[in-house]
Formats: structure tokens, sequence, C-alpha cells
């Protein structure tokens, strides 16, 4: 069982982008193979897992609001709906390589996947069984990082795990700038204050309220999945 490891029960973010990994497609099934696979590992060992799924590689609300009278929340009705497909995208794959997995939805779409039930879901992680919770909070106006941080504290995990495309927390733009410097440890306030890019101010403050620990890390290089879940070090871990 999970005793062992750090966490028991975990809260992976995969953004969109992460999905979409190099490809001009919008989603790389080399990577969503890769996440099944290591969660897979991961699971055997006891661990359990909850995954929320992004939808930036599709459509992200923000960018389109405004665009021939589409309103925000419209927009971003439009940006829930693309997690669900970067969910149901994920489950095949997941299942393919035989993890029983769920996915429930925020708003309902009975045919598709389930509704969320906060109690079902802790059942189903009891059971073993991944669950993936898609179309973001169900509210216009969030992100999928607060849904990360909001399902994290209800089902109580006791981390989130962000997962993108860059090692970590920098204290510059590792893209433009050689010299940027990794950061691995980070309080809450330390990256409110610096306006250090790691989520949206109202996902870091409910991680932070409710003291849930960040892990921000690279899911593109091999292995960094089941690292992270199995509380290795990797990446930048927010806290305290
Ligand atoms: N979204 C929303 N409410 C939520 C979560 C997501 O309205 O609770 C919409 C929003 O338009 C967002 C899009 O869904 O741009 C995709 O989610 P996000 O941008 O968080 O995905 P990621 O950056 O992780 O790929």
């Amino acid at each position: 069982n999970g005793q062992s490891y750090r966490w028991q029960r975990v809260l992976l973010k995969v953004s969109g982008e992460a999905l979409a990994g190099d490809q001009m497609q919008n989603i790389d099934p080399k990577v969503t193979m890769a996440i099944a696979r290591e969660v897979a590992t991961v699971t055997r060992l006891g661990i359990e897992v909850a995954i929320v799924v992004g939808g930036g590689n599709i459509f992200r609300g923000s960018s389109w609001a405004g665009c021939s009278g589409l309103d925000r929340s419209s927009a971003d009705y439009i940006g829930m709906l693309a997690t669900v497909m970067n969910a149901i995208f994920l489950q095949a794959t997941m299942e393919s390589i035989g993890i029983p997995t769920r996915v429930q939805t925020a708003f309902r779409m009975s045919e598709v996947a389930e509704p969320y039930i906060r109690r079902r879901a802790v059942r189903h992680l009891e059971k073993g069984r991944v669950v993936i919770f898609a179309a973001g909070t169900g509210n216009p106006f969030f992100t999928t990082d607060t849904a990360a941080a909001l399902r994290c504290a209800e089902i109580n995990a006791q981390v989130v795990l962000k997962a993108t495309n860059v090692d970590g927390v920098y204290d510059d733009d590792p893209r433009s700038n050689p010299n940027a410097r990794l950061l691995e440890d980070l309080t809450y306030q330390e990256v409110t204050s610096k306006d250090l890019s790691v989520m949206d101010m109202t996902a870091i403050t409910l991680c932070q309220e409710n003291n849930i620990p960040v892990v921000v890390f690279n899911l593109s290089k091999p292995g960094n999945i089941a690292k992270a879940i199995k509380g290795e070090k990797v990446g930048t871990l927010i806290g305290g």
C-alpha cells in the first residue's frame, strides 16, 4: 500500500499545453501514453491519483472573449468543454493499458461521464481507480488550476502536482535568460509577492488557505510524473 510513500492521495494537474507536447495537433498521443504509463506504476504501489485536466491546447476562454461578440462566460464554457475532450482522451489511453478510470464533469454530461459527486470520487480512489475531473470548477472566470486546488481540498488529497513544460519555477524566464535560476523551495508568500507566474492568484491562495503544498515540475522528462507522485524531489516545492 501507499503508506511508505510521502503522499497517499495526490491531485495531478495536467495542463492542456502539456498534452499538446511539441506536436502541431492539439494532443500528442505520446504524451498521454507517457502519463498513463507513469500513473499506472504509482497506482500499483497503492497511491491514489486524481487528475484535473486543462483545456488550453484546444480553447482558452480569455483569449477568445470579445471576438465576434463572444462574451467571457460563453468563451469560458467552450474552454470547459475543451477540458472534457482532453479528459476523455486521457481516460481512453489509461484504460487501454488497464488502469480503471472514471471521468467526472463539473456540469452534467451524463451520457459521456459521471457528474462530479465528491463522495463518489473518493470511493473510486479508495478502490484504486483514477478519477479525472473535467470541466474545471464548472464556473466561468475560473481556471483549471483553481479547479485543481478546489478538488484537492475537497477530496482531501495531500498535494497539487502541477505538470508543466518547464523544470519548475525560475527567478526569471529561462527561455529568454540563460542565467535564470531554478527555485527549489518557495513559500506561498514569495509566489504571490514576487508575482512568479506559477498559478493564478485564486488558485495559489486557495492552496495557501488550506495548507496544500504545490509541486511544479516538468512532465516531458521521462520518470518525472512517477517521481512527483511518489514524493521524490523534483521541480519546485511551494508551501509553508
Ligand atoms: N475554464 C473555466 N472555468 C474553470 C476552468 C476552466 O471557465 O473552472 C475555462 C477557461 O476559459 C479556460 C479554459 O476553460 O481558459 C481552459 O482551462 P485552462 O486555461 O485552465 O487550461 P490549461 O491552462 O490548464 O490548459
